[in-house]
This record gives C-alpha cells, structure tokens and sequence, in this order.
C-alpha cells in the first residue's frame, strides 16, 4: 500500500520569552515520527497541550517545521537537512558508519495545498462572518485556481454543498444562521471542494453537540469510502477516535508514546500512560460516554515548558525507575507495527 504521508523526527519548538542565550522554547513537538497509508484514518489523541493539533499543522507546513522531514507521496515537502534518512522498515540509513542525512528542503506549498487540506476545530471561528457560505466556498476554488468558467465555479460549490448534505440556498446564507453540525459541514465542503487526498481533521466535532457529533463522524467516514480520502483524525475523545480510526497514535507532552492498530491500543495497550487512558472509557451509554472518557489521570499534567527530564510521563508513571528520569526512552517497535517509547515495557506487561 501506498503512503500518503511520511514524517520523520518531527520538531516544533516555540520561543516564549528570553533574550539570546536564555531565550525559552516549548517544545511543542519533539521527534515525532509516523506515517499513513493512503485511505487510511490515523488517530491522534492525548490530553490538551500534548502536541496533537501543533503535529497536525506542522505536517502542513501551516507552521514552518523546526527540525525534521515531511514527505507527501514521494515528494519532500520539507527537511531541515539534519535528521537521519530512515529506510522503508523507519530503521536510519548508514553511510560509512555514521547516520545518512537528509538533503535540506522546502518546497513552495501552493501546488500542494489543494492535495493537503484541514478542517478546523471550531467552525464559529473558522468560517469568515461576513461572507456567504457561497464566497467562503469560492474563495478557496480562486485560490486554487480550479475553476475553468464561472459557470464552473458555480456549480462546483453547489455539487459540494450536497455532497456535505447542503444544497444550493444555503450558498447564499451567512454563518451566523446555520446551526453548529451545518457549519462544520461548511468547513468540510471547503476542504473538499478542492478535491484533496489528505485531510487533517483537528478536532472536528469536539466543539459540536454530542447528538450531532456522530452524524459528522458517519459523514467523514462517507467521504473516505466515496473519495479514497486519508485522514489525520485528532480528538481527546478516545472514543471517537477508536470508531473512525484504522490505527491511533498517542501522545503526551510533545512526544508520541505508543502508536498501533486501534484494537491493539483499545484492548491491549503497552504504555502506562496509554493504559490510563483507556482504563478512563466506559462503554455503554453514549451520553453518559462522552463526559466520563475525558481522560481521568492521577496529578497534573506537568508544563510544557518545563516537562520532566528523560520521560515526560515519570512524574505520574507508577512505573518509574531511576532509568527513567535520566533517558529518554527509544521509540522502538515492540511487535509488527506497534511501537512504544517506554524503558520498562518489558516489566510492565
Ligand atoms: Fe513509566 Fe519509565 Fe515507561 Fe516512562 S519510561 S512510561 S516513566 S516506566
């Protein structure tokens, strides 16, 4: 199978604050490494501030990456040009004994852009107030420049209103009077009115009405089926994301800590931190679900801006070792794809 995107020891560090030598960054995304096959959904979860949504915005290029390389297809959209080349298993390459780096890239993204699109989180503060559903619409095909007349134009937008389940009056309407589920479904025919095979989905329903966060989810698993679309799918609701997700990655503090098949991580996680994840989701009723998986976790996640040395997760892992506050742990692949950063997994499990 095909990968639509690669991405290799991912940074992204933010300045807050400090002159020079002193200058303080938060490590936002620190060497995160996966990949997606095409028509794939990877899930992204993990407590606010772990790095899910800045993960999912760097691979875009929507921030410019600190360190680490991106590929779309066998395109290199960006690479610092200090990070070891890895080979098909992710394993680095050698050349006469020492890592083989990459080549430093970074491409103009705007022929990318229509391949590579997001759908945002909050639909109220995405979508422009005072245009029309149908300029916000048209606005992202001039952009592109995909429509040959404005006949074109028109009917592209009113095609990709029904496809979200809208029709044509609504191009004529402001935000302010759809309901919350018809303006992300707005956000989703921006997206979508470009053709893209790869979507980041940040968050897509958390800000949504748990009645009508299903119909939202079903519609992107529509979309998928019908267009072959692949999808980066974030959220803190484990649950959703283990309905929509073919694998799922779990992050904490900037790092990613386990990443495998979404029944692996649901029934048989590796990590400590992944376990009290799930250990958190009931089942049963889904009203009740929605509230009770928000992730329930002993101590305070501890700032991003200074987080535990060697691994993030020692200051709450009844786990740790000595080992632990001294390395940080390996991302290592413990069985056929899946992989774990945790010193201990052995003992553990
Ligand atoms: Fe816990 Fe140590 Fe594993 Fe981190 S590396 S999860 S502190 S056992």
């Amino acid at each position: 199978s095909e990968k639509i995107i690669r991405v290799e020891h991912l940074q992204q560090f933010f300045p807050v604050g400090g002159f020079g030598k002193n200058k303080k960054y938060v490590r936002a995304v620190d060497d995160v490494s996966f990949h997606i096959e095409k028509g794939e959904t990877l899930g992204l979860v993990g407590e606010s501030g772990c790095g899910k949504t800045t993960t999912g915005r760097s691979l875009l290029r929507l921030y410019e990456p600190t360190d680490g390389r991106i590929i779309y297809k066998d395109q290199v959209l960006f690479d610092s040009g200090k990070v070891p080349l890895v080979d098909e298993n992710g394993n680095d390459i050698i050349e006469n004994g020492v890592p083989k780096l990459g080549k430093k890239t970074a491409v103009n993204m705007y022929p990318y852009r229509k391949k590579l699109q997001i759908v945002f989180q909050d639909p109220y503060a995405s979508l422009d107030p005072r245009m029309t559903v149908g300029d916000i619409i048209g606005e992202a095909i001039d952009i592109n420049k995909i429509a040959a007349s404005k006949q074109d134009r028109h009917d592209k937008i009113i095609e990709v209103l029904k496809t979200v389940g809208l029709n044509s009056e609504h191009a004529n309407r402001y935000p302010h009077e759809f309901s919350g589920g018809q303006r992300q479904r707005v956000g989703i025919a921006r997206a979508l009115v470009v053709d893209p095979d790869f979507i980041v989905a940040d968050e897509p329903v958390s800000a949504l009405d748990v009645s009508i966060q299903a119909q939202v989810v079903n519609m992107f698993e529509d979309l998928q089926k019908e267009r072959g679309l692949t999808y980066l799918f974030i959220a803190h609701d484990l649950s959703i994301v283990n309905h929509i997700s073919n694998r799922i990655g779990v992050m904490y503090l900037g790092r990613m800590v386990e990443l495998s098949e979404s029944g692996e991580i649901i029934f048989r996680p590796l990590h400590p931190y992944t376990k009290s994840l799930i250990s958190a989701i009931p089942v049963a009723d889904p009203r009740v679900s929605r509230e009770r998986s928000r992730i329930v976790l002993e101590g305070e996640v501890p700032s991003p801006l200074n987080p535990p040395s060697g691994c993030h997760f020692r200051t709450r892992c009844k786990y740790a070792t000595e080992q632990c506050a001294m390395e940080v742990p390996k991302w290592r692949e413990v069985e056929k794809g899946h992989f774990v950063a945790c010193h201990n997994i052995e003992r553990i499990n």
